[in-house]
């Protein structure tokens, strides 16, 4: 499992519509601190015993003098530390992070891989950088931000930080942005890519599946869409 926003209900919830427990989980991986993707990570770990791997950053983000939500986790051996550019191993998957440019201390996104076919995770980044491109340049299967709707950003109901902070560098993709780099690294071993994390304010799944779809010439349902209420179905990659 990469992240976990929500409570244990909830996850048990989004769990039991693909068809699965907590427990058959055997690994969290941990991109960063923010609330929508680490609020109920220590919970779950805690709950199913399951391991928990973040960098140090992350892990001095949520683990603060004042509150300690990972200190049982630390407790049970379950918290392990990992270098932003070293791979490694959990089950039969080889887990590539790769640092990214967004406002969190340490954050990373994730490439995952049985040797034969290849998984690209990408959300909350500001901007795309050439290692992400590298590293997302040979996956058969990709998740893509697609936060925002750049009009849509600039003419919504944000603050004007908040735009900024959004749009900026270390914020979040926006649509042509994806689809810029989606048209940078296609090719046509790509079995799916899904447009995620994106924005219930400043974005609709049609405008990013649009974007994505018009870089690759490729019609707009083909794009896959993770939205924030059903989230996405079952995906497998063939080998
Ligand atoms: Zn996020
Ligand atoms: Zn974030």
């Amino acid at each position: 499992m990469i992240d976990c926003g929500f409570s244990i209900k909830e996850t048990e919830a989004r769990l039991l519509r693909l068809g699965l427990e907590a427990s058959q989980i055997d690994a969290i991986l941990v991109t960063h601190e923010h609330q929508d993707h680490a609020a109920g990570v220590a919970k779950l770990s805690a709950k199913y015993q399951i391991p928990v791997v973040m960098t140090y950053g992350t892990m001095k983000a949520i683990d603060t003098p004042a509150q300690k939500p990972l200190a049982g986790l630390l407790e049970d051996g379950l918290l392990n530390i990992m270098d932003s550019h070293s791979a490694f191993e959990i089950a039969d998957l080889n887990i590539q992070p790769f640092p990214v440019p967004h406002d969190a201390r340490e954050p990373v996104q994730f490439t995952l891989s049985n040797g034969a076919a290849k998984l690209g995770v990408l959300t909350d980044t500001g901007s795309i950088t050439p290692h992400i491109q590298t590293c997302l340049s040979d996956c058969h299967g990709l998740v893509l931000e697609c936060n925002h709707d750049l009009n849509m950003l600039q003419g919504g109901p944000y603050p004007n930080s908040l735009k900024n902070r959004v749009g900026g560098r270390w914020g979040h993709l926006d649509n042509q942005t994806s689809a810029q780099l989606l048209a940078a690294i296609y090719h046509t071993d790509l079995q799916f890519i899904v447009a995620a994390h994106i924005s219930a304010q400043n974005n609709t799944p049609q405008l990013a599946q649009q974007a994505l779809s018009m870089a690759i010439n490729a019609q707009a349902e083909d794009i896959l869409v993770a939205d924030q209420m059903t989230g996405l179905a079952w995906c497998s990659l063939t080998n």
